[in-house]
């Protein structure tokens, strides 16, 4: 289904039309038809944006051209298209199949996928302007007889040749310190000609300066032997390195195993070979000190962090484009750079959920990454200590090669687990219980004693998470979500987590006006309190999204910890990933049953991951370390196996429960939101979807000879959280034997189905909220 035609047509001497087809940034299934005038035949060429008249009124709009040829459609009426509004081609073939899969794959317009992958600074140019250059007339093409020009002419005229490049009109004038007049009348006078040409800009420029600075090696390459296990999986990684192909490896490593040494030699391989990698990290793991890891032994690094302005990311992608980067690391939207000979990609922490985005297209960019390989016939490794199900399922199918490293280097030991039970612990001497047991303030204590460092881990921020009124039952709610607020102190406000809306505190109920609300529920900034008045001579820092907003002050939060200036780290999940402090021999987990009973088919496996994740910050240097675990269900499989380091045994567990009740792997998703301002237009929209399906399904029944069709529809359903932002939302959940089947379904229903003005429909296919 990759029909494409990446070349552009030159113009012929018959007149016979050119047509090209466009996509825009809509929800449309199919690219629309335009004619080409003479004047743009020569310009017009797929991966350009091209300007035509789309929609009411005949404005125009710009969208990408995705097909250059002389077909013109079948029927209706061809209009022009207006303008080409790129020199160069911003999408190359590659790019140009992959983002067809994905509106294909996830059922979204071309358009759409094309809009989201070329970043806004590309798009629109930023950081980059118009110049106007001079050179020198060549021999032949001087005028004859040679006009006289003034003393102050020649010399201008000798320092551009003394130059032996084309200057910028100002420039010239600059270096041969004359007026802009006297170069002006060289170019009258037909001694210098003019040409304009885009440039970076002076902000552009000094991004770019600031990606050449990135690319300065920072530290030389640590002289490691590959021990016995790194050896054994290089030796199935290299052959493949240096015949090319397309070849998926999955490394599933320890944490503190060597994972990274082997993405190294790998990218060191390709980049020798002449090509280019890109790595893709979880966002949190942009640090400066896996950024060092890259540098310096890889070429030139280009780091591609969300929080580039447009003109940085337009920089970017320039360099990219036109072959000054060997590597690339970024997180998600780094799977689309422009690279010219990709030979490599890498993906660290594939398990990660933030590489699913969350916003149309709702690509999963380990999904995307694999198409890309394959497109481009190019191996591929992913490597996890806790790998996604999905990626263990398709290694066990043989689909990807497994590469194991289960032992930490140096024969380091993993750090021994120990689970409280809070069910059953002493209650303190004195003072009320808090978030922390016995058990664990004496741990830390000695701990602190022994001049060791601790990380203390509560997956939920804010101060109290359930305010409520004993009186009357009221809990503090949302004006525009059906999610209960939660106090924050420092701001002295009652927030909501999802759409950030926020209230003053209340003094009396405003259900039944009894003044004695409770706070209660424990947050990451309620445990900082703890921690401070039981350990009053070490220093705390608490590190998450509320203490991180500012750019930097997680790196000098970070900073201030490996120096040892602060003593106890506190925090979300954000300190559960990639750090390696050597000094840290004690992590604790405050509460592991956080997020293990959400109504999601991924909880558990979701839980295991961050418990194993954070058990591998302890003991990564020789002092080694310990973990305690807090929790009330301390049987809960999910406990016991992180307990034990043991995924594989975990894996096995977790994907019979899977099959059992038909859930991915095994089965393939999606899931459809309907939602409305209008509560009764969501869910009688819902209800003609539902319709839609019904006779999809029938359908299918019949084209597949009889059977009866492997696809099942549940829902709709309000959702678990029904009104979000003002929005009241149904959902569907569909699921399906194969992709194919699901993609039918899905296809022949959506088709029919229209949504009224005042109702959206999203649909996600390999959910990850649920
Ligand atoms: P992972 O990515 O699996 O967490 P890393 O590659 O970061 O593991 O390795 C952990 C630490 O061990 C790093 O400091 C790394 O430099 C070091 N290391 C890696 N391989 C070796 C080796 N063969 N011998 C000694 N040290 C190693
Ligand atoms: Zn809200």
């Amino acid at each position: 289904t990759l029909e494409l035609n990446p070349t552009s047509i030159t113009p012929l001497d018959t007149p016979v039309g050119i047509y090209a087809d466009i996509v825009f940034d809509r929800p449309l299934d199919h690219p629309y038809t335009y004619a080409v005038p003479a004047a743009l035949a020569g310009k017009v060429g797929t991966g350009k944006r091209v300007e035509a008249p789309f929609g009411r009124g005949g404005r125009t709009t710009s969208g990408f051209c995705v097909r250059v040829g002389h077909n013109p459609p079948a029927r209706g009426e061809v209009k022009d298209i207006a303008r080409v509004l790129d020199d160069d081609a911003l999408v190359d073939e590659h790019l140009m199949k992959l983002t067809r899969w994905m509106a294909d794959y996830y059922l979204c317009g071309w358009g759409q996928v094309l809009h989201a992958v070329v970043p806004a600074g590309v798009r629109d140019n930023a950081g980059t302007r118009q110049a106007t250059f001079v050179e020198p007339v060549a021999k032949a093409e001087l005028p004859n007889p040679l006009p006289t020009i003034t003393a102050v002419q020649k010399a201008a005229l000798d320092c551009l040749k003394k130059e032996n490049r084309p200057l910028e009109l100002g420039q010239l004038a600059r270096l041969a310190k004359c007026g802009p007049g006297v170069v002006a009348s060289l170019v009258k006078k037909r001694l210098l000609k003019k040409f304009t040409e885009r440039v970076e800009s002076e902000a552009g420029g000094q991004h770019e300066r600031a990606a050449e600075a990135d690319d300065s090696p920072v530290s030389p390459p640590p002289d490691i032997q590959l021990n016995a296990d790194q050896t054994a999986v290089w030796d199935k990684l290299n052959p493949i390195l240096h015949a090319g192909g397309f070849h998926a490896f999955l490394l599933h490593g320890v944490t503190g195993s060597g994972k990274t040494e082997i993405y190294l030699r790998a990218i060191e391989e390709v980049v020798k070979q002449g090509k280019e990698a890109i790595v893709l990290v979880p966002e949190i793991s942009l640090t400066p000190q896996t950024l060092e890891r890259f540098r310096g032994r890889c070429g030139n690094v280009a780091v591609l962090h969300s929080h580039l302005t447009d003109a940085e990311r337009g920089a970017y992608w320039r360099r990219v484009a036109t072959g000054h980067v060997q590597v690339v690391v970024g997180a998600r939207s780094a799977v689309f750079a422009p690279t010219r000979k990709l030979g490599l990609i890498v993906i660290d922490e594939e398990h990660e959920t933030t590489f699913k985005q969350e916003a149309t297209p709702r690509y999963h960019a380990r999904d995307v990454a694999v198409m890309r390989a394959r497109l481009e016939d190019i191996p591929i490794v992913m490597g996890s200590a806790t790998p996604s199900l999905e990626s263990w399922a398709n290694a066990a199918r043989g689909a990807y090669t497994l590469l194991e490293l289960p032992k930490r280097v140096e024969d380091r030991p993993m750090p021994p687990v120990q689970v409280i039970d809070l069910r059953h612990e002493p209650k303190p001497q004195h003072g009320r219980p808090g978030a922390i047991s016995p058990t664990l303030e004496a741990a830390m204590r000695s701990t602190l004693k022994a001049k060791g460092q601790v990380i203390l881990m509560l997956n939920r921020r804010g101060f109290s998470t359930h305010v409520h009124c004993p009186g009357c039952g009221h809990v503090a709610q949302c004006a525009h979500c059906d999610l209960a607020l939660t106090f924050h102190r420092t701001k002295a406000a009652l927030v909501c987590h999802y759409c950030g809306w926020e209230t003053a505190p209340y003094a009396k109920c405003p259900g039944c006006g009894q003044a004695a609300i409770r706070y209660q529920g424990l947050g990451t900034e309620k445990l900082h309190v703890e921690i401070e008045e039981k350990f009053p001579g070490s220093v705390c820092q608490r590190m998450d999204s509320d203490t991180m907003s500012k750019p930097g002050s997680h790196q000098r939060v970070l900073d201030a910890f490996r120096d040892g200036l602060v003593h106890i780290l506190v925090g979300t999940q954000m300190i559960a990933k990639g750090l390696d402090f050597p000094n840290v021999t004690l992590v604790g987990v405050v509460n592991a049953d956080v997020g293990l009973h959400l109504p999601d088919f991924r909880s558990a496996e979701r839980t295991f991951q961050l418990l194993a994740q954070v058990a591998g910050r302890a003991g990564r240097g020789e002092k080694g370390g310990r973990v305690l675990v807090q929790t009330y269900t301390p049987e809960h499989p999910c406990i016991t196996l992180a307990a034990g380091h043991d995924y594989a045994t975990f894996a096995a567990q977790e994907l019979v429960h899977r099959k059992q009740h038909k859930y991915p792997p095994y089965e393939r998703m999606a899931r459809l939101i309907v939602r409305s301002e209008k509560e009764e237009a969501a869910g009688a929209f819902a209800d003609t979807l539902a319709g839609a399906f019904q006779s999809a399904l029938a359908t299918h029944a019949r084209d597949s000879a009889g059977k009866p069709p492997p696809v099942r529809l549940l829902g709709p359903a309000e959702c678990p959280v029904f009104r979000l932002k003002n929005f009241y939302r149904f959902h569907f959940q569909v699921q399906a034997d194969s992709s194919a089947a699901l993609h039918d379904v899905l296809r022949a229903a959506l088709a029919t189905a229209r949504p009224p003005s005042g109702v959206e429909f999203q649909v996600d296919i390999d959910p990850y909220s649920m």
